[in-house]
């Protein structure tokens, strides 16, 4: 399911478009980032695909 994610310190996770609540947040009133994790790792598509097979 589509969530958005704060890419600062607060980690904050919301279901709508919001921007980031947390005033101690280095991003706070930045507009969070769209994502559809499915395992809470909250990573980009494309990032970290490689897997280290040994
Ligand atoms: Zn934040
Ligand atoms: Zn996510």
């Amino acid at each position: 399911m589509t969530h958005y994610v704060c890419k600062g310190e607060c980690k904050g996770v919301s279901e709508a478009p919001v921007s980031c609540g947390a005033e101690s947040c280095s991003l706070h009133n930045h507009p969070l980032v769209e994502c559809n994790c499915e395992d809470g790792s909250h990573k980009e598509e494309g990032e970290m695909k490689e897997e280290s097979a040994e």
